[in-house]
C-alpha cells in the first residue's frame, strides 16, 4: 500500500499509509476513490488518501461483526484494559509524529498538539482502560425474589469526527467504546483524516484482533452518511454541526434506530465581574478565543465584562490578543497557524464581514490583507459594544472573532449568557466564590469552569445542553452511552423438600 511521507518536528520525516483500515489491514477503496490533502499553512499538497464509500463502510461493518461474534465479546475485561493501556503507551510514544500531523494537516500548532491534545488523548485511553474492568451492574431485591442488572455493549458501533481537534475527540470516542466490549468503526474527517493514519498503525501494533477498530477516511455525505443509515450499527457518537447532527439523528429515525449521541456547537460565553483576578482572567478570555483560532466548540466568543472595569479590559485584551505570529504551525515561534481550509476561512471572513455591514464596532483584527494568501490565515478579531441580537453575538464563527459587550449585574449577566439556543460550555471570572458558584449552577451549559477557560479531563464529562447536543463524552457518564443496561428479574422458588 503507497505511503505519504510527512516532514514533521524539526524535519524529521516519517510515513503514514493511505488505505482505508479494516481487518487490520491498510486497503484502497474499493472504487479507487481518494481525498487529495493540503498543508493549510501553506496550500503544498500533502498527498492523496483512499476515501471510503458505502460498500467500504459495509466491508467495515462485516468485519466488526464477525470481531464481535468471533474475538471480541469474549475478550475479558481485563485484557481489553491491557490493550488500551498498551494504545495509550504507544500514543505517547509517538507523540510528536502524532503532533506534526495534526500540524501539517489540521493547522493546529505543534505545541499545542504535543503539550495538550496529545497528552488528553493518552490520558484519557488510560481513563477508560481503568474502568473496563468495572462495569458492573447492580444486584436488587424483589418480592418474588432478587434481580441483577449488566451493563452490556452495542456490538458493532460508530464514531463520526470533526477535524479540530481530531485525535482528542476521536480518544473520546475510541477509549470508552472499547472499554465497555464494542467494535468501533471511525469515520476520520476528509479535510485532515491523516492522524487517523497514525493511529490505525498503533492500534494494529497495540495488538487489537482484527475488526475491533477500522478507521476510514470518507465523506460525510457518502461514508458518513452509510454509517448513519446502516441497519447493523447500533449506536453512532458524532462530534461536528448541527446540521449534520440533526441529518445523523433523522437516518437514525428512518433506519435502526440506532442510538445516536450528538456534541455539536457551541456560542460560549466567558463572564468578568469586576472582582476577578485582573491577569488570570486576561489570560484566559484571550486563550478562549485564540487557541487553535478559535476553531473550538467550547470556544469563549462571547465576553461579557463588568461596567466598572469594561474599558480598561478591552484595552488590556485586545493589547494581549490583537498580534499575533501567523506562520508554520510546526515552528515554535509561531503563535498562530492558519484556518483548517479555504472554505473555513471563507466563512469566517464572511461573519466578520457580517458583523461590519450592522454597524458593530471592531477593536481589532478584522482584515486578513497582511497575510500571507497562500495559507488560510484569518487574523485575531474583536468586536466591542456587540448587541445581544446582532449575528456575532448569536452565531457561532468556529474562527478566532470575539464578540465583547459590559454588563451591570449578575442577574443580568446570567440572562445575556443563556440567551442562546446554544449550551455547550461557560467561563465564569470572580474571586467570589459564593457569586462564581451561584452563577455556574445558573447557566444553562453542561461545563462550566471558574477562573480558567476550556479545560477538559478524562474523568469530567463533556456535552451539551439545548442544541448543543445530547449524551455526553468524558467522564464515567460517557460509558452510559456505550453500553445498554439489562434486568435479569429472578422467581427464587421454594425450596421443592
Ligand atoms: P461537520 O458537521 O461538517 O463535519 C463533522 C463530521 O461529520 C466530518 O467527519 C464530516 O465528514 C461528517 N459529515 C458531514 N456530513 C455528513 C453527513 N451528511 N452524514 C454523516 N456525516 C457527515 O463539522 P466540521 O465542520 O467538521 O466541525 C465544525 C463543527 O463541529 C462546529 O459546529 C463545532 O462547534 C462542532 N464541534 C463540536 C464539538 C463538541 O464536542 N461539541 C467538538 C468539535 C467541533
Amino acid at each position: 500500500m503507497a505511503t505519504i511521507t510527512i516532514t514533521g518536528v524539526e524535519g524529521r520525516k516519517f510515513d503514514v499509509p493511505t488505505g482505508l483500515f479494516i481487518n487490520n489491514e491498510f486497503v484502497p477503496a474499493k472504487s479507487g476513490a481518494t481525498v487529495s490533502l493540503e498543508n493549510p499553512a501553506s496550500g503544498a499538497k500533502l498527498g492523496d488518501i483512499a476515501s471510503a464509500e458505502a460498500a467500504d463502510v459495509d466491508e467495515a461493518v462485516k468485519a466488526a461483526e464477525t470481531a464481535y461474534k468471533t474475538v471480541w465479546s469474549q475478550t475479558l475485561p481485563e485484557q481489553r484494559r491491557n490493550l488500551l493501556n498498551k494504545l495509550a503507551d504507544l500514543m505517547e510514544r509517538d507523540a510528536a509524529e502524532l503532533a506534526s500531523i495534526e500540524a501539517v494537516d489540521a493547522g493546529i500548532l505543534y505545541r499545542d498538539s504535543f503539550g495538550m491534545a496529545v497528552p488528553q488523548a493518552v490520558e484519557t485511553c488510560r481513563y477508560y482502560a481503568g474502568w473496563a474492568d468495572k462495569l458492573d451492574g447492580d444486584s436488587l431485591s424483589l418480592a418474588m425474589g432478587m434481580a441483577y442488572t449488566r451493563r452490556e455493549p452495542f456490538g458493532v458501533c460508530a464514531a463520526i469526527v470533526p477535524w479540530n481537534a481530531p485525535l482528542m475527540i476521536t480518544s473520546w470516542k475510541l477509549a470508552p467504546a472499547l472499554a465497555a466490549g464494542n467494535c468501533l468503526i471511525i469515520k476520520t474527517p476528509e479535510i485532515a483524516p491523516l492522524y487517523g493514519q497514525k493511529l490505525a498503525m498503533l492500534v494494529k501494533e497495540a495488538g487489537f484482533p482484527p475488526g475491533v477498530v477500522s478507521i476510514l477516511c470518507g465523506l460525510g455525505s457518502v461514508a458518513g452518511q452509510r454509517l448513519a443509515e446502516h441497519p447493523d450499527i447500533h449506536k453512532l457518537s458524532f462530534t461536528g454541526s448541527a446540521a449534520v447532527g440533526r441529518a445523523i439523528l433523522a437516518a437514525s429515525a428512518r433506519t435502526n434506530l440506532k442510538k445516536v449521541t450528538l456534541e455539536l456547537g457551541g456560542k460560549g460565553p466567558s463572564i468578568v465581574f469586576d472582582d476577578a483576578d485582573w491577569n488570570n482572567a486576561l489570560f484566559w478570555t484571550t486563550a478562549g478565543i485564540t487557541m487553535n483560532n478559535g476553531q473550538i466548540c467550547a470556544a469563549g466568543s462571547r465576553i461579557y465584562v463588568q461596567e466598572s472595569i469594561y474599558q480598561k479590559f478591552i484595552e488590556q485584551f485586545s493589547a494581549m490578543s490583537r498580534d499575533a505570529v501567523a506562520g508554520d504551525p510546526l515552528l515554535s515561534t509561531t503563535t498562530k497557524g492558519p484556518l483548517v481550509s479555504q472554505r473555513q476561512k471563507d466563512t469566517v471572513m464572511n461573519l466578520i464581514k457580517a458583523g461590519r455591514e450592522q454597524g458593530t464596532k471592531i477593536l481589532h483584527g478584522g482584515d486578513d490583507s497582511e497575510l500571507d494568501p497562500k495559507g488560510h490565515f484569518v487574523p485575531n478579531t474583536a468586536f466591542v459594544d456587540v448587541g445581544a441580537d446582532s449575528t456575532i453575538m448569536r452565531q457561532e464563527v468556529f474562527g478566532p472573532v470575539a464578540s465583547i459587550a459590559s454588563f451591570k449585574t449578575e442577574e443580568e449577566v446570567v440572562a445575556l449568557a443563556n440567551d442562546s439556543h446554544y449550551g455547550l460550555a461557560a467561563a465564569v471570572f470572580s474571586n467570589d466564590i459564593n457569586k462564581a458558584i451561584r452563577v455556574s449552577n445558573a447557566l444553562e451549559v453542561g461545563q462550566v469552569t471558574v477562573n480558567m477557560w476550556g479545560v477538559v479531563t478524562a474523568n469530567t464529562a463533556f456535552g451539551g445542553y439545548k442544541e448543543s447536543g445530547m449524551g455526553r463524552d468524558l467522564g464515567k457518564e460517557a460509558l452510559d452511552g456505550w453500553t445498554q443496561v439489562k434486568s435479569v428479574k429472578v422467581h427464587l422458588l421454594k425450596a421443592n423438600i
